[in-house]
């Protein structure tokens, strides 16, 4: 063909494989992609419920229950809402430890749906103190605290928050609040047990440590969560658990996405047989201290540094790398990606422009890692910012220790 009728390429480095190091979607496995490649059949078909019972029963090994699950064709954001109005009643009062971006959004959702928030504040580098979410509720000695809604992995600051703390503290404190937690992008990428640490509502989506498209999420519901639902009187229709118990599937309202399912056995099949969950934490640890061995390398020279200030709470899917006053990380993810094909997340709300975000999650191994790292300290160097050279290599050195 005469090339100079040829339509230009999306990307000048269009060749070779994107490079995708966003904290989600995120890569999706070949053998997943190839197992949604499938034609649709009629969802109570026996052929079809074996793989939906699989798929159940594997999911609630991933989030560690044996309590109950229901799904949904939706986003992440459905399963916040299901999360909600099936457990409480308008005009309850939930309590919000603030994590990030990630954390407001859940709040900013209770709002709207009549909800009253008590926001436990916190300074997103550090992380909200566990004392002050304490405090909150010692001082609510009427419990008219209905849940506690956490972000176990907070996606925007690359941040966790160690769930099993709070259970304690409800526990210490004979708190009755339901204790629900986002698990968006932490499942399937470092550990999560929903029955061991007394969470009552689990939240998960497909596009992240799951290695799905977007488009199915969930929720591991444990039995006192069920009760609450019984004397909940918000309005729901979607997402209602108790439409949902009665149907086959014991989930979802209206049609069963099938082919997500044929992925999601097979990306079971990836997580539980043939890697391993305790292989897949080490794996993510693994690549996740050698992305911050990197960063931190960078930071010489006044450069980039870790958004988190707080080694405990670094997280194993996401890396945000704050930019040195006065240079913008937008300039220096459109030079990754439109000169070396590297896609990486944006800064959210009020760290827009000021932060990047390596994603480090789902089906990532060591190279991948290392080329994304390799071009981003390129990107750096061309986008004219500070940084100490020879980040990759403290990347390696982190890698090479195992
Ligand atoms: N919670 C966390 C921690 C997230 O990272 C995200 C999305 O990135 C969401 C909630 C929202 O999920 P979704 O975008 O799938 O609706």
């Amino acid at each position: 063909m005469d090339g100079s009728t040829a339509p230009a390429p999306a990307r000048p480095m269009a060749r070779g494989r994107l490079f995708f190091a966003n904290p989600g979607p995120t890569n999706i496995p070949d053998s997943v992609l190839l197992a949604t490649a499938r034609a649709s059949i009629d969802f109570n078909d026996p052929a079809f419920m074996a793989v939906y019972d699989a798929c159940f029963a594997g999911l609630k090994r991933v989030i560690k229950t044996e309590q109950n699950l229901f799904m949904y064709t939706a986003s992440g954001h459905g399963a916040w809402e299901a999360a909600l109005v099936n457990t409480l009643s308008p005009g309850d009062r939930v309590l919000i430890p603030e994590t990030g971006h990630f954390s407001d959004s859940w709040t900013k959702m209770c709002g709207t749906l009549g909800f009253e928030v008590t926001p436990v504040p916190c300074d997103w580098r550090r992380g909200v103190e566990m004392s002050a979410i304490r405090e909150a509720l010692a001082a609510d000695t009427a419990h008219g605290i209905k849940a506690v809604c956490c972000v176990h992995n907070e996606t925007a600051a690359g941040m966790r928050l160690p769930l099993d703390q709070v259970r304690a503290m409800l526990d210490e404190l004979k708190h009755p609040a339901l204790l629900m937690a986002d698990t968006i992008s932490s499942l399937g990428c470092y550990d999560f047990r929903m029955d061991e640490w007394g969470v009552d509502v689990c939240v998960g989506g497909s596009q992240k440590g799951l290695m799905l498209p977007t488009g199915f999420s969930f929720t591991g519901v444990s039995d006192k969560a069920l009760a609450a639902h019984r004397a909940s009187t918000h309005p729901r229709h979607y997402f209602d658990w108790t439409e949902m118990l009665a149907r086959k599937q014991k989930s979802f309202v209206g049609t069963v996405p099938v082919t997500l399912f044929y992925g999601l056995q097979e990306a079971l099949r990836l997580l539980l047989e043939e890697e391993g969950l305790d292989n897949v934490f080490k794996r993510h640890n693994r690549l996740a201290k050698a992305v911050r061995a990197c960063v931190q390398h960078w930071s010489g020279n006044n450069g980039p540094q870790l958004f988190c200030q707080n080694p405990e709470r670094y997280s194993d899917s996401v890396t945000a790398v704050l930019m040195p006053e006065g240079f913008d990380a937008e300039a220096v993810r459109k030079i990754a990606l439109e000169k070396f094909n590297v896609s990486t997340g944006g800064g959210l709300a009020k760290l827009s422009g000021k932060v990047f975000r390596i994603g480090h999650l789902g089906d990532l191994n060591e190279p991948m890692i290392l080329g994304t790292l390799a071009s981003i300290e390129m990107a750096l160097g061309l986008a004219g910012v500070p940084h100490a050279k020879g980040g990759v290599q403290a990347a390696m050195d982190s890698l090479a220790k195992g």
